[in-house]
């Protein structure tokens, strides 16, 4: 219903627009719906400012799980278009051959002069048809594109739904994509891997001596050792708060251990400062790790409680260390 409706009030079918009458449609979003039957009902054009407020104002504020939402019934939408595309493109091919064919047979086999004219006329009729054919193929090429860019968007958002927005890191939500994977692919194929649980020490305490915005630029700043710590086929991730996961794919535990050592180093090295030309001196923060490697009978949630268990240990055993 949102796609047709769209396009009788010349509304590009963007995803954000996408999301308001999906929503509209759903009736999920009471006060968006409210808000567009006033637009229609004093006959407002959408045009790309409207459209942008509706989304800014009743969209965004969403949660997650609506957005997804939306995305998951775009992405289906878009995938029975491009087959509908596809078989119809193919059909207009088979129609295209079929027609030059008979046009061939019309030609070669109806010899007696008073047909002649006759032949002439089909012939011309049906390059006429083949013509019109190549256009709408055409035609249906072009909104393929439109539809590749409109897919290329989807992936743009899904990055940004995947992505924790302080550290620029991998979200909870895509470790728990990527920890799935890697326990299958320990399943199926016995390639091993290993998780780091990463928690800052005495986090509150630091906190609460410079402020929580301080604190929020070394959380950037754990983040930012802990990609420089490994290596491009690792996964990080801020799990939450000041939590942070490390996956090493392929990585068997004595040589995550050799990792995790160097995360623990490289961070308590780091005399921290604040401000440009007045430096304030903020010391050193220090983090604790808990190191497991998946094991048969695993799934994702064992796995992380058993990295859990040994960051406890590494934690009551005096912080600043490994427990594995
Ligand atoms: P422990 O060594 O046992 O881990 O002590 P802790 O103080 O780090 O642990 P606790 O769980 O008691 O407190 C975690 C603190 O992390 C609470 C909060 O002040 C801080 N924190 C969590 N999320 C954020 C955030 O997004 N920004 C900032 N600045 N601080 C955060
Ligand atoms: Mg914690
Ligand atoms: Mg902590």
């Amino acid at each position: 219903m949102a796609v047709p409706q769209m396009s009788a009030l010349n509304i590009p079918v963007t995803p954000e627009n996408y999301a308001i009458w999906y929503q509209y449609y759903s009736e999920t979003n009471l006060s968006l719906k409210r808000a567009i039957d006033g637009l229609l009902a004093n006959e407002v054009e959408f045009t790309p400012s409207v459209n942008q407020g509706l989304y800014n104002n009743f969209i965004q504020e969403q949660s997650p799980e609506v957005i997804e939402n939306v995305q998951i019934e775009t992405q289906l939408l878009i995938n029975s278009l491009v087959n509908r595309i596809n078989q119809f493109a193919s059909g207009t091919d088979d129609f295209s051959s079929n027609l030059s064919h008979f046009n061939q047979e019309l030609q070669t086999e109806l010899n007696p002069q008073t047909l002649n004219e006759l032949v002439v006329n089909i012939s011309s009729e049906i390059e006429q048809v083949i013509s019109n054919n190549q256009s709408m193929k055409a035609d249906i090429e072009t909104l393929g594109d439109e539809l590749s860019q409109l897919k290329e968007e989807m992936d743009n958002l899904s990055k940004v739904a995947m992505t924790d927005e302080l550290t620029s890191l991998n979200n909870r939500r895509a470790y728990e994509i990527f920890s799935t994977e890697q326990v299958s692919l320990f399943t199926q194929n016995q390639i091993p891997c290993s998780l780091l649980m990463v928690d800052i020490d005495h986090f509150k305490a630091f906190n609460d001596t410079h402020g929580h915005l301080v604190g929020d630029k070394v959380l950037s700043f754990v983040g930012f050792a802990l990609k420089q710590s490994v290596k491009g086929n690792d996964f990080v991730a801020r799990y939450g708060g000041e939590e942070f996961v490390v996956l090493l794919p392929n990585t068997e535990f004595k040589d995550a251990f050799t990792v995790a050592e160097s995360i623990r180093e490289r961070i308590a090295a780091r005399q921290l400062t604040i401000g440009k030309e007045n430096k304030q001196q903020l010391g050193n923060i220090t983090v604790s790790i808990g190191l497991a490697n998946i094991q048969p009978g695993d799934d994702s949630e064992t796995l992380l409680k058993r990295a859990d268990d040994m960051l406890y240990q590494a934690k009551s055993s005096g912080r600043n260390c490994v427990k594995g």
